[in-house]
């Protein structure tokens, strides 16, 4: 006697095999189209319902690819993320002026690029306008201002102007984990003296400025006087280059910061309102003293 199983004949495996596939393959297909759709259909509900963005499916998708392409922070936030930090972009690229030289055409995707370090790094507080830096002068390269000596990446003066190097944005952005990313560099420059100067961010914030400024002494006269330090030798050149040195870091190497310079990186956290090691939840932070986002 043979076991009933082997009474099927080659010829009936292939028919049993055959029917499964016929029923097995359009249900594959089916899912993979509605998990397609939904995630569609979540990024219209986030962008145009929940936040109000008037962004069209071409312009969202247009936006997304240059964002995804260009900038890791964007790239790991959930659709929701990414929606709330596009319908901040969008008003931020609408407000300022954006002015090319040397040649340089400024195209949308400088525009946003651009933005993008300044939506990154206010990405955890209810105000991301910089409404006293309206002017953004977008090089090609390394340029010279009238009042500079050297060739330079990037400026940002006491007010009004930023001066950027579009091939160091890109470069900033695209070299993850060195601690170089001068959108970041230039926006914190930008952020810091609005915070200080002009007092244009809540009372809280401007607290937790000083905060940051109080415990990042120890590490700043350390490197000062040559100490070694995770941290580039430059963010010790003046005393307004350590934020920005430091916000480079806190962004591209939260990890190493968070183990070497503990203080420094929950100050920057609670300032910030955001943990960039917390990638599966949008970067928020869940410190004692977070602020609550108005969305
Ligand atoms: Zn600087």
């Amino acid at each position: 006697m043979y076991d009933p199983i082997y009474l099927i004949s080659q010829t009936e495996g292939e028919h049993v095999l055959g029917t499964i596939l016929i029923f097995v393959v359009p249900v594959l297909i089916f899912g993979v189209i509605m998990v397609l759709k939904s995630s569609s259909i979540l990024a219209f509900y986030f962008n145009r319902i929940k936040y109000g963005t008037d962004i069209t499916r071409g312009k969202y998708k247009s936006l997304d690819k240059i964002l995804s392409k260009y900038n890791p922070y964007y790239r790991k936030l959930s659709i929701r993320g990414k929606a709330r930090f596009l319908n901040r972009l969008l008003v931020f690229v609408e407000d300022k002026h954006y002015l090319g030289h040397e040649g340089l055409r400024i195209t949308y995707e400088i525009k946003a690029v651009i933005a993008s370090a300044a939506i990154q790094l206010t990405y955890g507080l209810d105000d991301f306008s910089f409404p006293m830096y309206d002017f953004f002068h977008v090089y090609p390269n390394t340029f010279q201002l009238w009042s500079s000596e050297h060739k330079m990446r990037g400026g940002t003066a006491k007010s009004e102007k930023m001066y950027l190097s579009w091939a160091h944005i890109t470069e900033g952005f695209d070299i993850e984990h060195d601690n170089l990313n001068l959108g970041l560099h230039e926006m914190s420059h930008a952020f810091a003296q609005e915070v200080i100067e002009f007092g244009t961010h809540t009372n809280k914030v401007a607290a937790h400025f000083r905060e940051w400024q109080e415990a990042s002494l120890v590490e700043y006269s350390w490197i000062k006087k040559g100490g070694k330090s995770i941290l580039r030798s430059y963010a010790a050149a003046t005393d307004h280059e350590f934020f920005p040195a430091c916000v480079e870091h806190f962004f591209e190497s939260p990890e190493e910061m968070q183990r070497e310079l503990p203080l420094l990186f929950n100050k920057l956290s609670l300032l910030l309102n955001q943990n960039p090691l917390n990638t599966k939840n949008n970067y928020r932070w869940l410190g004692n003293d977070s602020l609550q986002l108005t969305d």
